[in-house]
């Protein structure tokens, strides 16, 4: 079983780290992991039992990677029905660390690491982190949350082990962060992308030009973000913008990262392992198709995660990166299968809206969609703000600006929604996560 723990810190080195191993060796080792993991999983955690049992399958009968799809699913449902330790694979004694995602409705989840887990852990993020371009002597500010939530801690403990500084800011106190990006010569940020939006609001209001600094690395994660951001966050700032994933159920931010092709994420396929499955139905998909990514945590201790359905949509890019490393690509996540809106029948997705509204010229990348129920019909409303130059001009101009938003929501939802500009920097500014839609429809 110790076989699953031979990544350690120390050997993330790039010439060590199995980013580059040749695929067949590649995928004996991950058999040889999913083995393991599903055999720990059997004997630890009562729910997996059942349900193997259930199928009448046990661990033996994982004879190659394909009877991954064998095994049951895990679902968000399964952590919450569990709350707090019921999939625990290790005694609390041996656990070091427990960290609570916050979810929507009920109960939160409760996710926990052992050292080896932690371990893992800072060693994907120096990873993510090499692959940004990072190394030792670069100043690292780190806006994610610190506390329960897994972004703030996860990206702490590996830019530490890269040998970078690291500034441990936590979320919030936008000027401090300002004043701190610009004394200490911070070359690298790592927070929610709203937040640097938000951070790029107020820096342009403090009178500091970003662009003037020596940021070169922003590290974005914990929500999906489009190439229409990219290009805004990197037209307003010095900085390289790159993609990282990652979720609590799975270890936190850390599970795939961009390199410097952004083309796709890199996902550490020796401890996490894509599937793409067919949301509907469950049945896997090949690489080059869209669907739900479900993974599996080949080295988690703790906690191992088996076929576990994050709801993200998206695929595993076919061929390799054209920066050498042989594990997988996923395609940037653009939407969830479960944040889809239905309006009058018509599935929208907030990212749709988003990508219109960047492509028009005089709109900042802040909106809200208001929905509401007018005599049993669905209304959905844009509120979008305008640049300050826009609203001060002719109301010609705005005229104009509004009947081009029209134009684009129409033809990218294919439906009929009311549009309506607003005075910049009046929408409510997340300090994490982006609240984008408000639900006002009553059943
Ligand atoms: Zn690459």
């Amino acid at each position: 079983m110790n076989s699953i723990l031979e990544t350690s810190v120390t050997d993330c080195h790039p010439a060590n780290v199995p980013d580059y191993t040749p695929l067949p060796q590649f995928r004996d080792l991950q058999l040889k992991r999913l083995q393991a993991v599903v055999t720990r999983a059997w004997r630890h955690v009562k729910l997996f039992q059942s349900r193997l049992a259930e199928r009448g399958i046990a661990p033996d009968d994982i004879r190659s990677l394909d009877d991954i799809a064998k095994l049951p699913f895990t679902e968000k449902s399964d952590l919450r029905d569990t709350y707090p330790f019921g999939l625990f694979a290790s005694p609390m004694k041996d656990v070091v660390r427990l960290h609570v995602s916050s979810g929507t409705t009920g109960k939160p989840i409760v996710v926990a690491y052992t050292k080896e887990d932690v371990e893992v852990w800072t060693s994907v993020i120096v990873r993510c982190l090499a692959g940004c371009g990072l190394h030792r002597g670069d100043i690292v500010q780190n806006a994610y949350g610190y506390g329960l939530f897994t972004g703030g801690l996860g990206a702490h403990y590996g830019a530490e082990a890269l040998g970078a500084t690291v500034v441990p800011t936590s979320g919030g106190n936008a000027d401090r962060q300002i004043m701190l990006l610009k004394d200490f010569g911070v070359t690298a940020i790592c927070c929610t992308p709203t937040y640097f939006l938000h951070l790029i609001d107020r820096a342009a209001e403090m009178g500091v030009d970003l662009r003037e600094l020596p940021l070169r690395a922003g590290v974005f994660g914990a929500e999906p973000w489009t190439e229409s951001m990219r290009r805004h966050i990197e037209s307003k700032s010095s900085l390289e913008a790159f993609d990282i994933y990652g979720l609590s159920e799975i270890i936190g931010p850390g599970v795939a990262c961009e390199c410097r092709r952004h083309n796709g994420l890199h996902i550490f396929e020796d401890h996490f392992y894509p599937e793409i499955v067919d949301p509907a139905t469950g049945a896997p998909l090949p690489d080059g198709s869209e669907g739900e990514l479900v993974l599996t945590t080949f080295s988690k201790l703790a906690m191992p995660m088996i076929r576990y359905r994050t709801r993200d949509i998206t695929m595993l890019l076919p061929g390799q990166c054209e920066c050498g490393r042989t594990i997988r690509r996923m395609g940037r996540i653009g939407r969830r299968s479960d944040d889809m809106l239905i309006i009058r029948g018509i599935n929208v997705f907030p990212s749709q809206v988003e990508s219109a509204l960047l492509q028009i010229e005089g709109t900042l990348p802040n909106y809200q969609i208001i929905l509401t129920r007018e005599q049993g019909l669905d209304q959905m409303e844009v509120q979008v703000e305008v640049t300050p130059q826009m609203f001060n001009d002719k109301i010609g101009a705005l005229q104009g600006l509004h009947e081009r938003l029209q134009g684009a929501l129409d033809h990218v939802l294919g439906i009929r929604v009311k549009v309506a500009l607003v005075e910049a920097y009046t929408l409510e500014r997340s300090q994490g996560k982006a609240k984008r839609v408000i639900d006002r429809r009553t059943a």
